[in-house]
């Protein structure tokens, strides 16, 4: 479920500072009118005094944030400039220590402002949010872009090896210089105003390709009025169509098309002249030429990344984007994918032999091409794979998924323990919180989780953090899961499908890697790791959705408390690699050409993205008729206005981690205590605070393997 979730990830690195992003934007008069108003009465004002520092939700009212967001921002400009003008020599504790405790009440607010809008959304939380967001980002941005400030660093930096600094510190001194580097503290003044030049142009650049792209996926949405040329979908379906068509105002049928390259519609579609032109609708959205054509946007975009890259003295944009990653370099991650080609293109060929094979069985009398990809290998699945969903439901009451699967395999792994408490404000009835404590009975966490859909929450699943844990400043984590999974009728159990399983266990991941934090400083603590390390813990935690003795342990009907039986459990485990050859080779494809786009140097010419991304693909093997990239360049935007621009690797990358960490396991006992431990003092509770690459070494005593990975997805 990780795989498109852009949200989750920003979340999970919302640490991370992107330059440019709103800059430039001024406080208004009347923000700081309002901003005056902060005093004592506002919630935020001081830290709260309910356990754990958790928000006081019971007395947070819409109205507390603009007030508190913009003294956040004024006070943590008062604490920076008195950390850069201080007329002391810069010491570790007079700067680092001195930035890390800078921010607290902007920290406080926006914690907390982040969670409830993604979650629980309001008309007046949005008008906030129009009014902040910019505010916020241009904030971010100001404190890798102080002058006085990186001196101070910078010569901390010169001079580490004399400060006699713990393991800890030297980490948090590379990584806060690194930022500033990588942010362009060492340019020259010219160059600098060169690269807030650049950084407006992207910002501006991206904003474009999200709209041209939202207006390009709105047209490309394929109509008839022909009930005809439907058949196949079913009564749900085509009354959706024709909703969707009389919203648009327009006779008959309209199917609204996904962000990706294949329609998960077209495993319906009995007639394939209305599947090759629903699939081609797709694969053309935004290159049609007119205003939503992106390629112009696309090419020079990718030009200016390069130039970017060269300003701040780096071969091309992935270099510079990678230093602060696990995998280091973009020929590292390059080379990871290029080892994984050859097993995935085998197994997606044989997966389209076997769908012809089919095809041919029917007498269609034609090859396959991409747009029946998806009709006939869901009739495979449901001849080789199927179970209904309805028959497993009743195994799955999500309240004893959660306490007698997701905890118990905590518990099972790491000793933990949890007691739900009734007496902590939430900012939704749908939320429970529980008290999570140690194996020796102390205090470690509160946990909460707000699983429903609700009209006012974004979409997808993710973990975030009300109070990150630092011992500098005295505070343990207060972590909590978001879901949208479907609301019961009162009374009536919630009963979910096994991809929400799954879904509760990562999200649980990203929680013990939250709560384990064992970090002095904040900046480094907990899930502020890199993209290609952060979905790491949480899909581990995946695995032991499926490990027997947990399986077996949760996997028990609501009403009658017998356990699954063992053919309906074998399908679920079976399903689970079906496709794989498909989904991968075109995952691998996506992340092939984000790759080449952005090792593009600034001395190459902007590209014609059609011959490019072919040539990218050839050059790869990935060119494959019937198996075409997940996202075409001119829709991809994940690379272009998602933040995952030589990112898209860390997916797979986290997830070769993932399955090489469970082997491991597997081959040392599985799950036991001996292992939990080891693997929560070694990985879990580090942080950022060593180098990820390192503390992946020293846990495992080799450097990660793709194998496992490949064995998981049936690509061996
Ligand atoms: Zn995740």
């Amino acid at each position: 479920m990780a795989w498109g979730n852009l949200w989750m990830a920003a979340m999970l690195v919302a640490g991370s500072v992107k330059a440019g992003e709103g800059a430039g934007v001024a406080q208004s008069g009347a923000a700081a009118g309002r901003a005056a108003a902060f005093g004592p009465a506002n919630p935020f004002y001081a830290a709260s005094t309910l356990p754990y520092q958790t928000p006081a939700f019971d007395k947070i009212k819409d109205t507390d944030y603009e007030p508190a967001i913009d003294a956040g921002i004024a006070e943590h400009m008062k604490e920076l400039d008195a950390i850069a003008s201080n007329p002391a020599a810069p010491t570790f504790d007079n700067t680092m220590v001195a930035l890390e405790k800078s921010g607290q009440l902007y920290n406080r607010v926006t914690q907390i402002f982040n969670g409830v809008t993604q979650a629980n959304s309001s008309p007046a939380l949005e008008k906030v949010q129009e009014i902040e967001a910019p505010k916020m980002a241009a904030h971010d941005d100001a404190i890798f872009l102080n002058t006085k400030l990186f001196a101070r660093v910078e010569k901390l930096y010169r001079q580490m090896d004399s400060l006699n600094l713990d393991e800890e510190q030297r980490r948090l001194l590379d990584v806060y210089y690194k930022k500033f580097v990588q942010q362009g503290a060492k340019l020259n003044a010219a160059d600098k105003e060169k690269l807030k030049k650049m950084n407006e142009e992207e910002s501006t650049l991206e904003n474009q390709f999200r709209s041209k792209l939202l207006g390009a996926t709105k047209e490309a949405a394929f109509h008839t009025a022909d009930k005809n040329a439907l058949r196949g979908l079913s009564g749900a379906d085509l009354e959706a169509a024709a909703e969707a068509a009389k919203a648009r105002k327009l006779p008959g049928y309209v199917l609204p098309m996904q962000n990706t390259t294949q329609q998960p519609i077209l495993s319906s579609l009995e007639d394939r002249a209305t599947r090759q032109a629903v699939f081609e609708a797709s694969w053309n959205r935004a290159e049609k030429g007119g205003t939503n054509d992106t390629r112009a946007l696309i090419a020079h975009l990718a030009k200016l990344r390069a130039e970017k890259a060269k300003l701040l003295g780096y071969p091309n944009f992935a270099a510079w984007n990678l230093t602060d990653q696990m995998a280091k370099t973009p020929e590292a991650a390059i080379q990871f994918m290029d080892n994984l080609t050859p097993a995935s293109a085998k197994n997606a060929r044989a997966e389209a032999a076997e769908i012809q094979e089919l095809i041919d069985q029917q007498n269609g009398g034609f090859k396959l091409a991409p747009w029946d990809w998806e009709f006939y290998s869901e009739q495979i699945r449901k001849a080789k794979y199927d179970y209904d969903e309805n028959e497993t439901k009743p195994y799955f009451e999500v309240w004893n998924v959660l306490q007698n699967g997701v905890f118990y395999a905590a518990n099972q792994m790491y000793g933990i323990t949890f007691k739900e408490r009734h007496d902590i404000p939430v900012y939704s009835p749908d939320m429970r919180v529980w008290e999570v404590f140690d194996a020796n009975g102390k205090p470690l966490a509160l946990w909460m989780c707000d699983y429903f859909k609700r009209d006012n929450k974004s979409g997808g699943a993710w973990m975030d953090v009300f109070v990150p844990q630092a011992k500098l400043l005295g505070t343990l984590p207060v972590v909590y899961n978001v879901a949208n999974f479907a609301k019961p009728a009162a009374g009536e159990p919630a009963l979910i499908t096994y991809t929400d399983v799954t879904t509760m266990f990562h999200e649980f991941g990203h929680a013990l890697h939250g709560m384990f934090s064992n970090a002095t400083y904040p900046f480094i603590s907990g899930t502020n790791v890199p993209r290609d390390f952060v979905e790491f813990p949480s899909q581990f935690n995946e695995h032991w959705a499926s490990y027997p003795a947990v399986f077996n342990h949760y996997a028990k009907h609501y009403k009658t408390g017998a356990p699954m039986p063992a053919e309906l459990a074998a399908k679920i485990k079976k399903a689970a690699t079906f496709n794989e050859g498909y989904i991968f080779t075109e995952l691998l494809a996506a992340a092939e050409l984000d790759m080449q786009w952005h090792t593009l140097s600034a001395s190459a010419p902007e590209q014609k993205p059609d011959p490019f991304e072919k040539e990218a693909l050839e050059k790869k093997n990935l060119w494959i008729d019937e198996v075409p990239p997940r996202y075409r360049s001119t829709y991809f935007q994940h690379i272009w206005s998602g933040g995952y621009n030589a990112g898209y690797y860390a997916y797979l990358w986290s997830e070769m981690l993932d399955d090489d960490a469970y082997a491991w396991f597997g081959a040392h006992g599985g799950m036991t205590r001996a292992n939990g431990d080891r693997f929560r003092k070694m990985v879990l509770s580090k942080g950022n605070t060593e180098d990820l690459a390192k503390v992946y070494r020293d846990w495992l005593g080799a450097e990660p393997s793709t194998e496992p990975m490949l064995k998981d997805r049936g690509l061996e």
